[in-house]
């Protein structure tokens, strides 16, 4: 698909108000990189039960009604709320039964009722249903007590679920359980969905280890691809692991190309910084388009952002810092969402709690940070958070304590003990 010229980077960041590589906000990274990042275009149909977690394609207008028919909510007597007398107790004559999946035949005339179960048809006349309970039956007969039962009551409406021709779930939206029961509620066998996005990383480092092979002294285990693994995982994307790629720029550069060659975006982990051996920069603006930052975030600073041209698509590049518990960051902040768009995904911000803060943090304005806590409920009801730990960028044990990363926004400074701060968690129902 031959799509016109994309704005150069330097462009894009012309475009986004309080644009500064060298001092930028979170809010404006995201911006820039939601402008930044392609949609994908491709679409599959999928049998339904493999359309979890998958990014729906297209809009899906309901076909029929559902309920298809006006139906009883629960087990009783379906009647006319006209017979029901004003005062004392309405006798009426129970003329048949209907139950789930079918209904009754023929009409209902006045001063008669059916004995209807939860789900069954309401017969053609019936408006109310009396929930067994609140009847005395006698023989054929049953007596319905003023009051218990109003017009309409225990009765479910055609099309009250969804409605035909009405849209029951837009395109972009990620495919949660209700939405797959809606989609069988429709009867759906098959739903278009975007195909999955492919991300490939590698780390980059002289000193990092594979997990298997000898630790030697000055050397670490590479634990970047690990998390990285886990959360590209958990947001439902291909996954391809490029492995360790040394401070080598020949070697950098076949990485890059190779990894572009296969995937629709590349996480590269370690050498974005100014160290001597931080060849990303370098190489990203060799291969096509870049941008250099400093984010305004703590942990997290630096990141090189590129697009690289391949087999006429666009691959964007992250070149996340190399600390670990950095990489975690940068990627909740502002890797995941980008991705999310690319892979055709409407936004959706992230809820945040407020939970009062238990420790006293030193918080300069200027920048956001983003700290490891542990939110939990209080005697009192209420919820708080709790460091889990040391917060250095290269203690990845807290983050594993943590049960949520605590943001302290741009504008915010000190927090006291007690304040209510935000706290993004790691885990929904699902
Ligand atoms: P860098 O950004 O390459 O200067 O790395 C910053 C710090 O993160 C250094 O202490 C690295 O050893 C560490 N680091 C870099 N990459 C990894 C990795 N893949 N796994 C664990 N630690 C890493
Ligand atoms: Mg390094």
């Amino acid at each position: 698909m031959s799509e016109p010229k994309a704005a150069s980077l330097q462009e894009i960041g012309s475009c986004v108000g309080g644009y500064d590589p060298k001092a930028l906000p979170v809010a404006t990274a995201r911006e820039f990189l939601d402008r930044l990042v392609p949609r994908l275009q491709a679409v599959e149909k999928l049998a339904l039960r493999s359309a979890l977690g998958r990014v729906l394609a297209e809009d899906i207008v309901s076909p029929i009604d559902v309920p298809g028919q006006d139906n009883s909510a629960m087990d009783g007597y379906a009647l006319r709320a006209t017979d029901l007398a004003a005062s004392g107790d309405t006798v009426l004559q129970v003329a048949g039964s209907g139950f789930a999946g079918g209904g009754i035949a023929g009409a209902v005339g006045p001063g008669q009722c059916v004995r209807i179960m939860t789900g069954a048809t309401m017969p053609a006349g019936l408006d109310t249903v009396v929930p067994q309970e609140f009847v005395r039956v006698d023989g054929t007969r049953i007596a319905v007590a003023t009051g218990v039962v109003r017009q309409g009551e225990n009765r479910r409406l055609a099309g009250e679920d969804l409605a035909r021709g009405a849209t029951a779930l837009c395109a972009g939206r990620v495919l949660r359980p209700a939405d797959i029961g809606v989609l069988a509620s429709l009867g759906r066998a098959e739903v278009p969905v975007f195909r999955r996005l492919r991300v490939a990383f590698f780390s980059t480092g002289d000193e990092l280890r594979s997990v298997g092979e000898a630790l030697t002294p000055g050397s670490v285990y590479d634990s970047n691809r690990y998390t990285l693994w886990a959360m590209l995982q958990r947001l439902g994307v291909d996954v391809l692991d490029f492995g360790v790629v040394r401070d080598v720029p020949e070697a950098l550069e076949a990485a890059f190309r190779c990894a572009a060659g296969a995937a629709d975006a590349i996480i590269t982990t370690g050498g974005a910084s100014v160290g001597e051996a931080d060849h990303t920069r370098m190489i990203l603006a060799s291969l096509g388009d870049a941008v250099f930052w400093r984010i305004a975030m703590r942990p997290g600073r630096p990141m090189a952002i590129g697009r690289i041209e391949s087999a006429g698509r666009s691959v964007i590049a992250f070149g996340l810092p190399g600390n670990p518990v950095a990489v975690m960051v940068t990627f909740y902040a502002l890797v995941r969402d980008a991705l999310l768009a690319m892979s055709g995904a409407t936004a959706t911000p992230t809820l945040a709690l407020r939970a009062a803060s238990v420790d006293a943090v030193r918080k300069k304005p200027g920048r956001t940070e983003y700290q490891r806590g542990f939110v939990e409920r209080t005697a009192e009801g209420g919820l708080q958070v709790r460091l889990s730990g040391a917060q250095g960028s290269g203690i990845l044990s807290s983050m594993s304590k943590a049960n949520g990363l605590v943001v302290l926004g741009h504008e915010q400074g000190n927090v006291a003990a007690g304040d209510l701060v935000d706290v993004l968690m790691f885990d929904g129902l699902g």
